[in-house]
């Protein structure tokens, strides 16, 4: 997955890019403008179709990220043991009190509690609050630069889960005809519930027209969120570990821990899981990654992430190319290794559901005969995402009539969807799918397949068939 920003937004980088691995692309509306992201977009629309690829697009809304205001260009310095005081009433500077954008916000502070400036760059600790003025003690000092975000790790902001931008950013990115939409900071299941439905409201004034909504990817960055994760992930259609504000948020020494945590809760749920931020941090200024990003990148793929995400690397780093590249090849060689083939079924419990016992089996199966691929004919997707949770280690192909569904599957591992045109039987789509699957050299005349599917053809939540076929 690769944000798209200025240095790899020309139509020649994104199809090298996507001819390297990418299939995925994050517009990141924290930045950039308007004009950017749909050219943005123009460009990825015309590099998939010289790639031959399908690239789902995410849109990225910055959500309730808490900034300070305008500074001067230089920024202000502060030193350890300074005092400075931070106005939630102004906007820009003007030679005393630090601009904190955010009527209001010093209700939800308390004294003692501590900041955190510019990615944590600089540390302050709160003493008083009077009004709309807080008052803090510089614990690590540095230079305030305008704009910079703002981390509460010791506070509990009850603040709306969508700003008035994001809400704006949303219909833009919509009528745009973005795949999927991430939401930063979220709290609760209910922020999740909030955003489907302007979804479906914006969709509807939009006269977008499909049977499933745009996805919803959560954003777990905040103390709350690892509070309410089981509620969270059962309502949403993704989630992303967002490693960068969650580091400031809790403990950074316990993001491994929750990097784990979060994608074993998504394995279960069978939600397709992202691992994002700082993958190959260094790539934005060298040519090669530290040893350390290469080790996180492998193990992030250990953990069994579905996803990983490149974040400024590509978006404003000196080597995006180089980088997909790079990541690619640690994927690869990392799922190659004897080391995750020998753990490819999750033991997920007995749930008495046909759908997982079927996707299970059909896992089973296919590495018991040696089949080379999975062929699941999935009308929502769902069918492909379970199969996907158990890793089979081989192509999942999923036959879906739904081009939106098919659009969204990317980011579920190892899925390869396609765009099946109704059939009437299964014998129908069976041979369809075939001739899908010589046509793009998937497998070869001989091999061995397992299909999953449902009869009647054509409806959803009917999965109740396995069968293996020589292709
Ligand atoms: P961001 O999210 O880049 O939008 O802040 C990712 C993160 O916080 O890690
Ligand atoms: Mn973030």
């Amino acid at each position: 997955m690769v944000t798209v920003g200025p240095a790899c937004s020309s139509v020649e980088i994104l199809t090298d890019m996507m001819k390297s691995g990418m299939n995925i692309a994050r517009l990141n509306f924290s930045h950039g403008t308007y004009e950017s992201h749909k050219e943005s977009l123009q460009n990825i629309r015309l590099a998939e179709k010289k790639a031959g690829m399908t690239i789902t697009v995410i849109q990225d809304l910055q959500g309730p990220k808490i900034r300070l205001g305008i500074l001067p260009e230089e920024g202000l310095k502060a030193e350890d043991g300074d005092e400075i005081v931070l106005n939630t009433k102004e906007t820009k500077y003007k030679g005393g009190d630090i601009p904190f954008v955010f009527p209001g916000l010093q209700k939800h502070l308390k004294v003692r509690e501590r900041l955190l400036i510019d990615d944590g760059r600089m540390e302050v600790q709160i003493h008083s609050i009077k009004g709309s003025r807080v008052f803090c003690k510089v614990i690590e000092g540095g230079v305030i630069k305008s704009r910079k975000g703002v981390n509460f790790p010791d506070s509990s902001l009850r603040i709306p889960p969508l700003s008035e931008k994001d809400k704006k950013d949303l219909k833009y990115g919509l009528s745009l005809g973005v795949h999927s939409v991430a939401l930063s900071f979220v709290h609760k299941a209910e922020d999740v519930i909030l955003l489907l439905e302007l979804i479906k409201k914006y969709e509807k004034n939009l006269k977008i027209k499909s049977e499933y909504p745009v996805q919803i990817i959560v954003k777990i960055e905040r103390r709350e969120a690892m509070e309410n994760l089981k509620e969270i992930l059962e309502v949403c259609d993704g989630v992303m570990i967002a490693r960068g504000d969650l580091g400031l948020e809790m403990p950074a020494a316990e993001v491994p821990l929750m990097q784990k945590r979060i994608i074993g809760l998504c394995k279960d749920l069978a939600k397709p899981v992202i691992v994002a931020t700082q993958m190959l941090d260094s790539m934005q200024e060298c040519r090669r990654p530290s040893r350390a990003e290469v080790s996180d990148v492998a193990n992030a793929v250990f953990d069994h992430a579905d996803v990983l995400m490149l974040s400024n690397e590509t978006a404003s780093g000196k080597y995006p190319l180089k980088t997909v590249k790079v990541m690619n090849h640690i994927i690869r060689t990392t799922e190659r290794s004897a080391y995750l083939s020998d753990q490819t079924i999750f033991d997920i419990g007995n749930h008495g559901s046909v759908d997982i016992s079927l996707a299970q089996t059909a896992c089973v199966v296919a590495d018991d005969i040696g089949a080379k691929i999975i062929l699941a004919a999935s009308l929502t997707g769902e069918t492909g995402r379970l199969i996907s949770s158990y890793r089979p280690f081989l192509p999942i192909i999923v036959a879906t009539s739904s081009e939106r569904v098919s659009e969204q599957l990317n980011i579920s591992w190892g899925i390869q969807p396609f765009i099946l045109l109704p059939c009437k039987t299964i014998e129908q789509l069976i041979q369809s799918s075939i001739k899908h699957i010589l046509k793009y050299n998937i497998a070869e005349k001989g091999d061995k397949m397992v299909v999953v599917a449902g009869e009647p053809v054509g409806h959803a939540g009917n999965l109740n068939l396995i069968e293996v076929r020589d292709i």
